[in-house]
Formats: structure tokens, sequence, C-alpha cells
């Protein structure tokens, strides 16, 4: 029980990477909002800049 729990938790360790373009957000009705899992990024200070697929607008980790 106990490990399904910190399972759980650890699963919802995210990071969410947020396209900053106004225009974008427009066009596409949201923010465009990439998620990566703790896991898999290990190191946030490492991991190679992200851009939104739509307007190639570098995404930041806070939202605008
Ligand atoms: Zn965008």
């Amino acid at each position: 029980m106990n490990n399904n729990k910190k399972k759980e938790d650890r699963a919802a360790m995210e990071i969410s990477y947020y396209c900053q373009n106004r225009q974008c957000q427009i066009i596409q009705k949201k923010s465009y909002v990439l998620k990566l899992k703790l896991d898999d990024v290990m190191d946030e200070k490492n991991i190679a800049q992200m851009y939104c697929p739509h307007c190639k607008t570098e995404l930041k980790t806070e939202k605008s």
C-alpha cells in the first residue's frame, strides 16, 4: 500500500514548460505546455532548451 502511494507521488513530479508567445496562445486556443517527468530530466540545469512545435518560441518553466 505504502509503496504504491510513493510511486504515485513520484509520477506527479513533473516540470512544465510553457510557450510564452501570445499569438501562439490565441491560435492554439491555449498555452502550449510540455510536461517532463523529473525522472527524465534528472538535472534541470543540464536540459537542452526546448521550443514550441507551433511557433518555435523558447519554452519557459514559468507561466507567462
Ligand atoms: Zn507556441
